[in-house]
């Protein structure tokens, strides 16, 4: 039989999910990250992935002829001609490369979704003002170093990862204004998500007793690993993410970008995976619920009657999507005794953010929206699932699987097909 390995570098740890030949889950491993700072964070992702490798019944790893592997999107890495990290990886939230916004302001479009604090392409020209820089060979994403560590090729990447790198996934090359900023290192070479890379290095293969012909393919990104494995795949249907924040994204014939909005497309093949996200969301419910209280407070809540109460359930003030307002004020009043209205009023209140949100999608151009899936830790509640209906006005219904390693073993499977 053949199984296909997926892995996945999360925000919260690291996953892998074996499939066979019909996508039936055979294996699935967790490692949540350790609390608190790491002292070397690429030799943890270096040592949770063999760890994670060792884990695998022997029996599967036997037959595994694919391997895909997804990182979280704008981790980025500076390595030299060996492979070997030069500095620390900066991960997706680092914001330290806001300095050089204005620099790059004057140089990309006005629409880039490179124009952001956190984008992989700030991060590295930051890098490139740091002392470390001089040693410095490729510039490679987390998903593209780990794959490395596994079929040994430097200087790969998909559309997926790159997209915030600035590179065009339209025409599917570098834009020419990047060459205005004049990069004194190797950007990597982009390939599309599913594409073989390399067999397994041979000493690994060995070491760990997988096939001689064992497969790596072009990684993607966490976010879109857990659209792979949602069970969308026809335009108008999307996937929402119910996390600490609300992400949306909607599948499409049709490009949309909206950097106000932090609106950006990635490529799908010939479609485009529409999408945008929200400082609302879980943490906000987090800061007055047990999840515990959340399941008994949810079930007693009368879903045939909308609340009326209208919030903008936010941490702190400031929000990009749907409404593009920095200061946008938290709002969370009034408050009503009943701890199960409160619970009523925010739900309904997300929910009318995230119909807000496909709206704007689909007012730009994005396919009608048909089915939302969704993912995240308010996937589970169902009485959320019904309010957000009513808002919807489509059905509602949990990911058909929510680990983001179950896509990116089916990136594995089926390659760049998946696409078509
Ligand atoms: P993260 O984005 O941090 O990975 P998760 O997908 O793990 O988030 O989801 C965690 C969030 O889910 C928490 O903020 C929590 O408030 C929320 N959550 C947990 N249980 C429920 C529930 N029954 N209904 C709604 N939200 C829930």
């Amino acid at each position: 039989m053949d199984f296909y390995l997926g892995i996945d570098f999360g925000t919260s740890g690291v996953r892998g999910v074996v499939i066979n030949h019909e996508a039936c889950t055979q294996a699935e491993i967790k490692h949540p990250w350790a609390d608190g700072a790491v002292t070397n964070l690429a030799d943890s992702w270096h040592g949770a992935l063999f760890r994670l490798l060792t884990q695998i019944p022997e029996k599967l790893r036997r037959e595994i002829k694919g391997i895909a592997i997804n990182g979280t999107s704008s981790t980025v890495l500076l390595c030299d001609a060996a492979g070997q990290p030069v500095d620390a990886p900066l991960l997706y939230n680092d914001g330290r490369g806001a300095v050089v916004l204005p620099q790059l302001k004057s140089i990309a479009p006005r629409q880039s979704n490179v124009l952001s604090a956190t984008s992989s392409l700030v991060k590295l020209l930051w890098m490139v003002q740091q002392p470390s820089f001089s040693k410095a060979r490729y510039f490679l994403h987390q998903a593209d170093w780990l794959g490395f560590l596994l079929h040994g090729y430097l200087g790969i990447s998909d559309y997926h990862n790159a997209l915030k790198l600035g590179y065009d996934v339209e025409e599917l090359k570098y834009p020419q204004w990047l060459e205005k900023l004049e990069l004194p290192i190797q950007l990597p070479r982009v390939l599309p998500p599913g594409t073989p890379i390399a067999k397994l290095r041979p000493e690994i293969a060995t070491q760990f007793h997988f096939p001689d012909d064992c497969l790596v393919y072009a990684g993607t990104t966490d976010s879109i690993a857990a659209f792979l494995a949602s069970g969308a795949k026809y335009p108008g249907e999307a996937v929402t993410s119910l996390g600490s924040t609300l992400a949306v994204k909607l599948l499409s014939r049709t490009r949309v970008e909206d950097a106000r909005y932090g609106i950006y497309s990635h490529r799908w093949g010939n479609l485009w995976l529409t999408g945008g996200a929200s400082n609302t969301g879980g943490a906000v419910l987090k800061q007055f619920f047990s999840d515990a209280e959340l399941e008994r407070l949810s079930s007693e809540i009368d879903i045939t009657r909308a609340s009326e109460l209208d919030y903008y359930p936010l941490l702190r003030p400031g929000d990009r999507f749907p409404i593009n307002d920095p200061a946008l004020p938290p709002r969370l009043t009034p408050r009503p005794e009943s701890s199960v209205e409160f619970l009523h009023g925010l739900l309904e209140s997300i929910a009318r953010i995230e119909a807000t949100g496909y709206k704007l999608l689909q007012k730009m151009g994005a396919d009608k929206l048909t089915r939302v899936y969704t993912a995240g830790g308010g996937a589970v509640n169902s009485t959320w699932s019904r309010i957000r209906e009513r808002h919807l006005k489509v059905s509602v219904m949990s990911s058909l699987h929510r680990e983001a390693a179950y896509g990116t073993a089916l990136l594995a499977m089926r390659g760049t097909d998946f696409f078509n």
